[in-house]
């Protein structure tokens, strides 16, 4: 059959689309950049070749893989037994998963964190990584980097010996990777009703025999467990949990559990998700036994929470990238479709969420570095323990949102799994929303940390201080739009704390909201000033105003006409 011109001429727009979604891919993401410069300063230096390595070693390579992996046909199975009949509870993956396992470990994402304060020089990895989705390594690398922290803290010297090398390995193929258990079938947000028990080794001090059931088990493949559990008479509720290493195989033999099955799921389907059964598992204790839920989330789900929202960043960037490339490159009613001004409102806002997000989590890592490095006073510690709970929530929002948004603009070709890779985006970032802490449970964790330990205090004293640091006039009105936020807020906190707490958690989750949006309106202003400060550009600046019209004025285009000029600019591109 030959083709009418028009018809040949949509599929070369199609096929232009596809060939530039990769192209230029740093250089076309300079916020992301410039932030790295700020942050870093003159460690930036050394990271941007690594990242130059990866970004050519990823993209549609590593596209490719990822989409191999997840065909149905491709996904991982249980295999329980070997062929003589004995255990091995393994899970088997496709030949690409492994593949592309190798680019995730080889960036050095898991290797750099051998030194305290690398997590920016980790999470720029990660980010460009999830530009994938889960990709099916999203979620291991992020279970691996919460039990390094976990190990690096807490471990004994001899814990630290055996485990953080493997642990930190950049060798895909001799990797130890973590798995992190803590949800059972009647604990998910209620972990203070985690039945699996811990009973002590008579023979071998600080090790454990674990028992139960553990309901969700990401990474079911890996090769070190943390596990919760209950001690022996430790009391109910939360206080009587403790956090413990488990092995796959002690002796070359699997270590007393066996995999039920694997989880069916709606996203990130090629990491195994499994059911999981201990039986007598040897388990050492890792940290307090009696502090294990303190640990759990000021350190490994602290961790995971981080990686959350990186992999939400990633949504929201590759979202943008194939929305904006395809409006671009397709045509409607004689125009591209990037031509129509409801498409260049839906691409500012994508790129908006890309830009906070961006700009929220990294200021977080460099919090987190900052710490790390012995500068954090307690403030900052308990400043970035809400900031990153509320982050994680904001993020994977915004991440299921772009995706949403990337699908429309891709019309009926949005929704076809082997067009784009949208609609498998679309399906992580409903998963990313529900795990590591669900929306409620976290703003449920910020109401008791402001109620229990006062940290409204750290988080507004330092968002004063971010406030305070901003100069420029061409910044002014909107540190006095921030400003008035945050008196707005710490007003509505300090009241929030002396209600009932029906109707304190009634309430919390607005003041969640408007703590986010402020969060969002003071990293992007930081970052502004450092760009004009440096002559960098101003090109921030109509993305502020943007913001403040949509998510604080909650401005109609009807009364803000402006709001039709910067859509176009800031859908154009920074
Ligand atoms: C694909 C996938 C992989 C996972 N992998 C792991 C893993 O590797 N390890 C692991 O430990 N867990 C894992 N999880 C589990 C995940 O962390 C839990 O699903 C999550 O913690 C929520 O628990 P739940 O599913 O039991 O929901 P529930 O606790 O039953 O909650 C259901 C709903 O009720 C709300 N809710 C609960 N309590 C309150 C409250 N007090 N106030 C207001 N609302 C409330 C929740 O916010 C939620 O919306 C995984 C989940 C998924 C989807």
């Amino acid at each position: 059959m030959t083709e009418d011109s028009a018809t040949a001429a949509a599929r070369a727009d199609l096929e232009s689309w596809r060939g530039g979604v990769w192209r230029d891919r740093l250089e076309n993401d300079p916020v992301f950049l410039r932030l790295l410069r700020r942050h870093l300063g003159p460690g930036y230096a050394e990271l941007e070749p690594e990242l130059r390595r990866l970004a050519e070693a990823s993209g549609a390579a590593l596209d490719r893989l990822v989409i191999e992996s997840n065909r149905d046909e491709n996904l991982p199975t249980l295999q329980r037994y070997d062929p003589d009949g004995r255990p091995v509870e393994a899970v088997i993956f496709h030949p690409s998963y492994h593949a592309a396992g190798r680019v995730f470990w080889d960036s050095g994402v898991l290797s750099v964190l051998g030194e305290p304060g690398s997590e920016l020089l980790s999470g720029a990895r990660a980010y460009l990584l999830d530009q994938h989705g889960e990709a099916g390594h999203a979620c291991p690398v992020a279970c691996t980097a919460g039990a390094i922290k976990l190990i690096r803290m807490l471990g004994t010297e001899d814990q630290r010996t055996r485990y953080l090398p493997a642990l930190l390995a950049r060798d895909y193929d001799r990797r130890l990777h973590a798995a992190q258990f803590v949800t059972e079938i009647q604990g998910g947000s209620d972990v203070g009703l985690n039945a699996c028990s811990a009973t002590p080794e008579p023979e071998r001090p600080g090790w454990y025999r674990i028992s139960g059931e553990k309901w969700f088990c990401s990474v079911a493949d890996a090769g070190l467990f943390v596990v919760s559990a209950r001690l022996e008479g430790a009391p109910a509720g939360t206080k009587g949990l403790g956090l413990f290493l488990v092995p796959r195989t002690t002796e070359g033999q699997v270590n007393g559990f066996a995999l039920r099955r694997l989880k069916y799921k709606l996203g990130t389907r090629s990491m195994a998700t499994g059911e999981i059964e201990f039986d007598g598992a040897l388990g050492e204790a890792i940290g307090p036994t009696d502090q294990g839920f303190r640990n759990l989330v000021g350190i490994v789900l602290d961790a995971s929470r981080v990686h959350n929202a990186l992999a939400a960043c990633g949504i929201l960037r590759r979202a943008l990238v194939e929305a904006e490339g395809y409006a671009r490159n397709r045509s409607a009613f004689g125009a591209r479709i990037f031509a129509f001004a409801p498409v260049q409102e839906i691409l500012a806002r994508m790129r908006l969420r890309s830009l906070a997000g961006l700009a929220t989590t990294f200021r977080l890592l460099a919090m987190t570095d900052r710490c790390e490095g012995g500068e954090g006073d307690e403030a900052l510690v308990g400043a970035r323990r809400i900031g990153v709970m509320i982050n994680k929530y904001w993020t994977a929002l915004a991440a299921t949102r772009s995706a949403r948004d990337g699908i429309e603009v891709l019309g009926g070709n949005g929704t076809i799994e082997d067009f784009s890779v949208l609609p498998r985006l679309y399906r992580d970032a409903i998963v990313i929303e529900s795990w590591e802490g669900t929306h409620n449970t976290l703003c449920a964790q910020v109401l008791r940390d402001f109620a229990e330990r006062g940290l409204h205090r750290a988080w507004l004293g330092q968002i004063s201080e971010e406030l305070d640091a901003i100069a420029r006039p061409e910044l002014e009105d909107h540190a006095g739009t921030a400003r008035g936020l945050r008196d707005d807020l710490a007003a509505r906190i300090e009241p929030l704390l002396g209600e009932e707490p029906d109707s304190a958690a009634a309430k919390i989750r607005a003041v969640v909201d408007r703590m986010c949006r402020l969060t969002d309106l003071s990293a992007l202003m930081t970052q502004a000033q450092w760009d004009l400060d440096n002559g960098e550009g101003e090109d921030l600046l109509p993305a502020l105003d943007l913001y403040r019209l949509l998510e604080i004025e909650r401005a109609d285009p009807a009364d803000r006409p402006e709001m039709t000029a910067l859509n176009k600019a800031i859908a154009a591109g920074l």
